[in-house]
């Protein structure tokens, strides 16, 4: 059966726990948030290229929706399992929460490596998804976007087949949409963008020029490869990089461009644009701003003690585990946590719904500045937080963002 408690799951809990903890949260809403308000489990039969049919588990987490539509990503990954949807929906909630969107928290996934699916097999597979999950998402209700193994196209078709259902074209449903139906502009770039952002107010916080930084990023997708670029184009040196199978280290700098560029079925380590390292020797190199790009439960008590950063920037979800956390703390790194760090994504996705549903685009110049705005302000306000209630800037982040959430479920009170 489907069992909600893995690590993610644990780890999601356990942050929540200490931080309800700490800010003497009513205990009955402790039981409740602790818990998704609502799962879906769905079985989906795609027929294959060679004629099979072959039937795959995906999911539909909602953790809350107290503060409006819910909203999240769909992740497409060989190891989604109900708790780890579960995990990233609750963190979604205080994220949204935390940069003050209207939002509450939802997550999605398929168990499939989508590499190995055929362009067709993709699309049967998706809108499959797509048409088993009707009956809860929509504009109003709950918005999916693109994680880890989504992008546009997948956006499209699942945009696509939520249309023909209601009869008529829906650009509200997702976000992260191609521009030809309603995305927005800067939507891709988003996360790494925000994550540059806050990375920039860390250094001018921690009085460390840009010019000097040096990156490293685990991790070379969506997020990766566009903070990597973004950080570089605002005069920071990147030395390393990595995807699955390995990364590639250069001191004096890499050229993230001419890496984006390259046939994408080449692996980094075998581009020659630098020396080879695994994602374990990136993780542990002396650098500036080491920013975590990947998937879960990366920096652990076992490799937390070697990291030689002074920011720790969690573009990925959930890097850090709580027994790291501890360690990092005791060796002076500056945590910039996940759902302060990777929110541009998010932040932007609410700007493209924003447009769809107002039918009147803005352009590139208002989505960057009004970006930086919110993001800016967030990390501002999770800072003062910390520093004025001594806590680590991730317990300030969660805080500050489950009080929002528990302001509004007491405010509307217990229904029935
Ligand atoms: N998947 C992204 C995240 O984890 C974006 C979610 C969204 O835009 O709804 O924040």
């Amino acid at each position: 059966m489907q069992e909600l408690d893995t690590p993610t799951f644990r780890l999601a809990v356990a942050q929540f726990d200490q931080a309800a903890e700490a800010m003497g949260l009513d205990t009955n809403l402790r039981e409740r948030l602790k818990l998704p308000q609502r799962s879906l489990v769905v079985s989906l039969p795609v027929r294959m290229d060679d004629g099979r049919v072959e039937v795959f588990t995906g999911y539909r987490v909602q953790h809350d929706s107290s503060r409006g539509p819910s909203k999240g990503g769909v992740r497409y990954h060989p190891d989604v399992s109900l708790g780890e949807v579960a995990a990233l929906a609750m963190w979604m909630t205080w994220k949204c929460a935390l940069a003050g969107l209207p939002y509450g928290g939802a997550k999605g996934g398929v168990q499939v490596n989508p590499k190995s699916l055929s362009p067709g097999e993709l699309q049967r597979l998706t809108r499959r998804y797509a048409a088993e999950i009707f009956p809860l998402i929509g504009p109003d209700k709950d918005v999916p976007a693109p994680d880890v193994g989504t992008d546009a196209q997948i956006m499209a078709w699942m945009m696509d087949t939520y249309s023909q259902q209601v009869g008529y074209a829906v650009p509200g449903v997702v976000t992260g949409k191609p521009l030809s139906i309603g995305g927005s502009l800067g939507r891709e770039e988003a996360t790494g963008r925000g994550v540059v952002y806050v990375t920039l107010e860390a250094l001018r916080h921690l009085k460390l020029p840009i010019e000097a930084a040096t990156v490293a990023v685990q991790g070379f997708g969506n997020v990766g490869s566009h903070t990597a670029r973004i950080m570089q184009q605002h005069g920071a040196r990147v030395i390393a990089v990595s995807d699955v199978s390995g990364g590639i280290y250069n001191p004096n700098g890499l050229d993230i461009m001419q890496l984006m560029q390259r046939d994408l079925r080449q692996p980094l380590h075998q581009t020659k644009l630098g020396d080879p390292i695994t994602n374990e020797e990136l993780l542990q190199l002396e650098c500036t701003v080491l920013v975590p790009a990947a998937l879960s439960e990366q920096i652990t008590g076992k490799n937390a003690d070697r990291l030689k950063c002074r920011i720790l920037s969690e573009g990925a979800n959930g890097p850090t585990t709580l027994e790291a956390d501890r360690i990092l703390a005791d060796k002076g790194i500056f945590v910039i946590p996940d759902i302060l760090a990777n929110s541009g994504g998010v932040i932007v996705s609410y700007f493209e719904w924003v447009q769809d549903l107002q039918r009147f685009f803005w352009s590139a110049a208002d989505i960057q500045n009004r970006l930086q705005d919110i993001i800016t302000s967030a990390f501002h306000r999770t800072l003062q937080f910390s520093t004025d209630r001594r806590v680590s800037m991730r317990m300030a982040a969660l805080m500050s963002g489950i009080d929002q959430v528990a302001q509004a479920h007491l405010q509307r009170g217990l229904y029935p």
